[in-house]
């Protein structure tokens, strides 16, 4: 319980937030895209990656998971 390891661990299960809907992810779950600019953008989901990516969709304009108008 709490040896330096587990602690080490912990951190390697980092949050981080998807780029498009701003859901919470686990980085080891989320998917990663580096862009040529050496930003790194996460999604939670390949419906996120798309409407960013593919679509260039803006997402204060699709609220969809966070609220509702
Ligand atoms: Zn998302």
């Amino acid at each position: 319980m709490g040896a330096p390891w587990q602690i080490l661990g912990k951190r390697l299960v980092d949050m981080s937030k998807c780029s498009f809907c701003s859901t919470q992810i686990e980085k080891a779950t989320g998917k990663m895209f580096v862009e040529n600019t050496g930003k790194i953008q996460w999604f939670c989901s390949s419906k996120c990656e798309k409407n960013l990516r593919k679509l260039g969709r803006d997402p204060r304009k699709f609220k969809w998971t966070k609220e509702k108008s």
